[in-house]
Parts: C-alpha cells; structure tokens; sequence
C-alpha cells in the first residue's frame, strides 16, 4: 500500500501542542521503512488556495497563512490528503502520515491542533474533479471530528456523504457498530478514514487494541471492495503515546492493506 509521507512532517515547531511533538512520528515511519514489501513510500505537493478554499473560508486561509510554517505544513499535509485519495481512486490503498490533523477543523474556524480539514479538502477535489459523487467517512479517533462534520454533512453542492463517529463504549461493541453501519450503507464512490489512534489501549482512550485496529482495517478493505471497487485511504488524526501510537497504525494496515 501506499504512505504518503514528506520529512518536513517531522517538523515540531509548527506548534506547541501534542499532535506536533518531537519525534511522535518517528515510530511510524521506522515500521514503514523496514517493511518494504508492504509499504511504498510517495511524497506530496502542498495544496494549492483553491483545494483548501473547496473546504475553508478565504478569512480562514489567510489566518493560517499568517504563520510561514503553520501555514507550509498545513498546506502539505492537505496535499498529502489530496494524493492518498487520488491514489486511493486509482485503486491503490493509502494511508496519509500527516500532522497538523484535520478533523477539527471547520469552514471558517478550527480547534484541537487541526487547521485545514484534510478529510474535506481531499474529498471535495475528487468530488470537483466530478470523479465521485459520495463518500464514507469512518472517523475512529476518540474525539468527534466536528470538522468533518460541520463541512461535509448536509451539503447543498449534491456531494452526499455519511459519516460515523463510534461512539460503543465496549470494545466489541465499537466494532458491531462499525461492522453494522458498513452493512447498512447502500452506496458511497469512496471509504476515507479520520484514522486517529488516541482511542487506543495506553493512549487517552484507552479502549482499542490492536487486533480491534486491524478488524477494522479490515472492514475498511472488505466493506470498500463490497460497495466501491475497493477505493480506500486513510489520513492520520490523533493519538499520542508515540509507541502505542506506530503499533497501532501497523495493525490497522495490516488489515486495511
Ligand atoms: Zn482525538
């Protein structure tokens, strides 16, 4: 599968909060780069205006851009939203390694350590460029992306879009809630995950374990094989034990992949 990745993710100074720590996504990337087999590495370009002003107010763009560095890995990281689910509509599974998260990020506002809603933007391209008109989004991060929510439900461009934010308290129950949902979806052009690992067993959450990150991994591939010729990616939103946090996302892929 493919990680879409660029060093200047590991830039800490962008900002001072636990999505931007030293070195949170340096676990990751050694899994990546000793498993060769599975994953390929590409780079991204940042977004240009247009992307982000699909999801984002031009008011809220510029405050951003009022930050040379915020701004450089904002746009970055949207770029490398925008790539994974192109390459996600090519047929090519991805999995976006990105920070700033996006998924509390709204139109004209953000909060959580999010900026540009990456979900949104990379959507809404493939939705622009008239290659989908719906989509599934499963958002797996312990917090409700708001972001997400506020942008891409109830919009009145035709582009539909189901969202489901787990909220089981059990951890077969988070799952039979997943599973039941991705049973009852009739059509989406494209599964994306707000995949967030802040849910995970010591992480802030502490509710999943791996082998539930793989589950569902695994339903992304075989519900998305089901409805949408397999078009799948999946961008990279919390989780903050930096351990806890590569073991994780290797068990998602293990099952996504
Ligand atoms: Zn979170």
């Amino acid at each position: 599968m493919k990680i879409v990745f660029d060093d200047k993710f590991n830039n800490s100074e962008y900002s001072t909060d636990p999505a931007a720590a030293k070195g949170r996504l340096d676990g990751i990337m050694e899994i990546v780069n000793k498993n060769k087999k599975l994953y390929e590495v590409i780079t991204p370009v940042p977004a240009k205006d247009e992307d982000v002003l699909r999801a984002h107010t031009i008011r809220h763009l510029e405050r951003i851009s009022m930050d040379g560095l915020l701004f450089e890995l904002s746009a970055l990281a949207a770029g490398a939203s925008i790539t994974a689910a192109v390459e996600a509509y090519k047929g090519n599974p991805s999995f976006a390694v990105i920070r700033p998260p996006g998924h509390h990020a709204s139109s004209d506002s953000c909060w959580g350590f999010c900026f540009f809603n990456n979900i949104s933007i990379s959507l809404l391209r493939l939705f622009y460029e008239g290659k989908i008109k719906s989509a599934f989004v499963l958002d797996f991060d312990l917090h409700t992306g708001d972001g997400n929510i506020n942008i891409l439900e109830k919009r009145g461009d035709g582009f539909r879009v189901s969202i489901l934010n787990p909220h089981s308290i059990g951890r077969s129950d988070y799952i039979r809630e997943v599973k039941a949902y991705m049973e009852s979806l009739k059509d989406a052009d494209i599964f994306a995950a707000s995949a967030g690992f802040d849910q995970g067993i010591d992480d802030w959450g502490n509710l999943l374990y791996p082998e539930d990150y793989t589950e569902l991994g695994r339903l992304m591939k075989v519900y998305s094989e089901k409805i949408c010729s397999g078009r799948r990616y999946a961008l990279l939103e919390g989780g903050y034990n930096h351990e806890a946090v590569a073991m994780n996302f290797d068990a998602f892929c293990q099952g996504f992949n």
